[in-house]
């Protein structure tokens, strides 16, 4: 008899048996409303008919060919597809399994084309655990604390976090693009720079959104010196911030794309989409694995964009983003502690302070563990964990999200 890690202590008391929409199921037949779509994965929802349908036959069909050995018909159609939702000039894509490997695929083609050793990565910015990419991330010091040496040739810049800063947009982004001119003067010349790698909104940093200005300077300077700029959408693609991808909502298009979470609605699938005389400059065996582009996965990920298109998702995840963050404001006004609510589409986090205004992860757990006992699933996120988070699958309906907002509202008189 074998243990659960510790390590794997789930953060609600939820067991689930099974999954349905925005609905869990747990053994005796209790519903309880899942706003985390494990971590903005199933974005089409628990067990889609169509996704379903589509990874039953193909299962039957072939589940793995590797895809350096051999290319199989899921993934030349996947490939095909995804030209309707990629920025054109993205024209080349590699597949892996998790966001953390296009994470690691994104910083070893942004080096492997431009010759050059620094990344620059923004403050909070969360890429993943493997040490490449825990390396790129400062969204917390439990990801990267114990594991030095890290990989060298990481410079951080500041986030235009206007929240944190407590300053206007305007201040924060002068500031935040001040910086990073003053790094490239001083830390990491332009000749010494593969690329920049940011989120259009901060994710597990605390669902902070980008700017417009400040990701158009980001572009500028990016084009100026022949920086590589790195678009990580893992979290903030596929519909989940009401436009496509996160990037649209500011006018930039970058010239490396990663993408992973909803992109299978839970299969595991990730992949990078690059300029191809950037993919170009890959040598053989550099990129590649076992799993990579696993030909159910694919076709999960047809099935996925199919319904995305047919059921007008993104609309929906706009819509009902917009009704959510009317409703979290309305609760967010009767208590003090709650100081901000922010987010984009269904990517929507309430953050909480203690009188002294310091961050306050302790009410923020509490607040979930009882949200939790009352049937509806949260996460929280931030450095701090001072941020519960509302992201639903993006089929989530009106009812639904006045359903949690029910129970969002009786949690809150609860325990603050
Ligand atoms: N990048 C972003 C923006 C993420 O939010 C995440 C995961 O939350 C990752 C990368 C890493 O993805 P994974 O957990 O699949 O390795």
């Amino acid at each position: 008899m074998t243990n659960l890690s510790p390590i794997l202590k789930q953060a609600t008391g939820v067991v689930a048996e099974r999954g349905e929409g925005v609905w869990l199921y747990d053994e005796s037949g209790g519903k309880i409303l899942d706003f985390t779509a494990g971590i903005g994965v199933t974005s089409t929802g628990h067990c889609h008919p169509k996704v379903v349908a589509a990874a039953q036959e193909q299962v039957g069909k072939l589940i793995h060919g590797q895809y350096t050995t051999i290319m199989h018909k899921p993934l030349q159609q996947l490939t095909e597809r995804l030209g309707e939702v990629l920025p054109e000039h993205l024209g080349s894509v590699f597949f892996a399994n998790s966001g953390s490997e296009a994470a690691e695929a994104a910083l070893r083609l942004a080096r492997q084309a431009t010759g050059r050793p620094n990344i620059v990565v923004f403050q909070g910015g969360f890429h993943g655990r493997t040490m490449g990419a825990a390396s790129l991330t400062t969204s917390g010091t439990k990801v990267r604390a114990g594991f030095s040496p890290l990989m060298g040739g990481v410079v951080v810049a500041p986030y235009p976090n206007a929240a944190y800063y407590g300053w206007s947009e305007e201040e924060t982004t002068d500031f935040a693009l001040r910086e990073l001119d003053t790094i490239l003067a001083t830390q990491s010349a332009p000749n010494d720079t593969a690329a920049f790698l940011i989120e259009p909104v901060l994710g597990e940093g605390g669902y902070v959104p980008n700017n417009t200005r400040f990701l158009q300077g980001l572009q500028e300077r990016a084009d100026k010196h022949g920086i590589v700029l790195i678009i990580d959408e893992v979290q903030t693609g596929w519909g989940r911030t009401g436009e496509f991808w996160g990037k649209d909502h500011f006018g930039v298009e970058g010239d490396i794309m990663m993408t992973a979470k909803g992109l299978a609605s839970g299969f595991p699938l990730s992949g990078i989409a690059a300029r191809p005389e950037l993919m170009d400059k890959a040598w053989p065996g550099s990129q590649g694995g076992t799993y990579g582009a696993n030909a159910v996965a694919c076709a999960a990920s047809l099935a996925t964009l199919e319904v995305i298109q047919e059921e007008g998702l993104v609309a929906n995840s706009a819509a009902r983003g917009a009704q959510l963050k009317a409703g979290l404001e309305a609760a967010a006004a009767k208590h003090p502690q709650i100081t901000d609510v922010r987010g984009l589409g269904l990517m929507l986090a309430n953050e909480f302070r203690d009188a002294e205004g310091n961050y306050d992860g302790a009410t923020a757990a509490a607040v979930q563990q009882e949200a939790a006992r009352r049937g509806l699933v949260l996460l929280t996120c931030g450095p701090w964990g001072q941020c519960v988070r509302f992201i639903p699958a993006l089929v989530v309906n009106e009812s639904e999200v006045d359903q949690a907002l029910g129970i969002w509202n009786e949690t809150l008189d609860a325990v603050l």
